[in-house]
């Protein structure tokens, strides 16, 4: 009999001769508590998450799905992208790094990082994923792609954490900590051609012979340039909206592919908010709340995009305002099955899509679960 086993009957027998007065005195046992631990560290230690990485499908998973808003159950944008034994990180939203942490997603895996733009809710644990995934063993520097500007997210960045770098390898040694592979190396992604009103180019962003990511242009202005991308690998395909007001080029970019994740903003309820911010004389809050309708797109918008692009799955992500229950979803969404009766879902952290290589199949998991 292990000893987990041994203390759980023992405990069981205390507690159904004491009640739960007696779980109170059982759980103050050092034995017990050690058992207990020792389940749990085990568990989480020894998960094995290595399925994720087999090169048997394109994936992708939110590890953020929040807008600027406060929202306690979910971390701001970030959807990862796993392809040939690579993670791609699109976009590192604050909180964002720990999804993956407490996942246990093995992130020095990590192949790049591309930034849709550089508000603050799509770039604040930049830092995090850098630190930690070199820590946990990443064998080269990380490349950081995004719109011309990259240069200067990554020097900040790389400033800020630089000392805990210093410190890290006088502690652990060069070997295990080196300050060579801890670098990132920004990529700007020049869009092709000249500027059009209609604001519709695009750029390889990277291109390895298997997979490829096309940077696409969006509109978020005042942001200029914003982009979304396509990710192409093996027959399968995922596009990610980034921020943007509803857009046509989108559309034309994301054609035939099996996955949209897209931003949602529920306008009428922003409304709402603007409202109320309004009767409570809080004139800043309402000017930002008006303001922030003109370069965001709602459900509605993106189920047209997703059925103009012939996109089998649209996801929804970067919810403003923060949904919490099944009413607030169902207000969100509202009008959606109208547009679009099937083929699209809300996304939680840890909403993993998979693309088997050679189907035409979409399976939906979740990674937190
Ligand atoms: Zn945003
Ligand atoms: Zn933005």
């Amino acid at each position: 009999m292990n000893r987990w086993l041994k203390w759980g009957l023992i405990a069981l027998v205390i507690v159904a001769v004491l009640g739960g007065a007696g779980a109170y005195v059982v759980l103050r046992v050092p034995a017990v508590q050690d058992a207990l631990f020792d389940r749990m560290a085990r568990a989480l230690m020894l998960r094995d998450r290595s399925a994720i990485l087999k090169d048997d499908a394109l994936r992708a998973f939110v590890c953020g799905s929040s807008s600027p808003m406060p929202d306690p159950h979910r971390a701001k944008a970030c959807i990862g992208v796993i392809a040939g034994g690579k993670i791609y990180i699109v976009d590192t939203g604050p909180q964002s790094y720990g999804n993956l942490a407490v996942w246990g997603v093995p992130i020095q895996n990590i192949g790049g990082v591309f930034f849709t733009h550089f508000h603050s809710d799509h770039i604040g644990d930049l830092g995090e994923f850098n630190m930690n995934s070199w820590a946990l063993g990443r064998k080269a520097p990380l490349d950081v792609y995004g719109p011309p500007g990259v240069e200067r997210v990554v020097a900040g960045f790389s400033e800020a954490y630089a000392l805990d770098q210093t410190y890290r390898t006088a502690h652990h040694g060069a070997e295990l900590m080196s300050p060579e592979t801890w670098k990132m190396i920004a990529h700007p992604v020049v869009l092709q051609g000249e500027p059009t009103p209609a604001r519709d180019r695009t750029a390889v962003a990277y291109d390895d012979g298997t997979l490829k990511v096309t940077a696409i242009e969006v509109n978020h202005a005042p942001v200029e340039p914003a982009y979304g991308y396509r990710f192409d690998y093996k027959g399968r395909s995922v596009v990610i909206s980034g921020d943007t007001a509803p857009h046509e080029p989108l559309a034309k970019a994301a054609k035939d592919a099996d996955v949209l994740f897209h931003e949602a903003q529920g306008q009428e309820m922003v409304r709402k908010l603007q409202a109320i911010a309004n009767e409570a004389g809080n004139t800043r809050l309402t000017h930002i709340l008006h303001d922030i309708q003109s370069y965001h797109s709602s459900p509605v918008d993106a189920a047209k995009i997703a059925n103009e692009a012939n996109v089998k799955l649209l996801v929804f992500y970067h919810f403003t305002p923060p949904i919490q229950n099944m009413v607030a979803e169902a207000m969100l969404t509202r009008g959606v099955p109208e547009v679009r009766p099937n083929g699209w879902l809300i996304s939680h952290d840890g909403t993993l899509v998979e693309l088997p290589i050679g189907s035409q199949e979409i399976k939906i998991g979740n990674l937190a679960h």
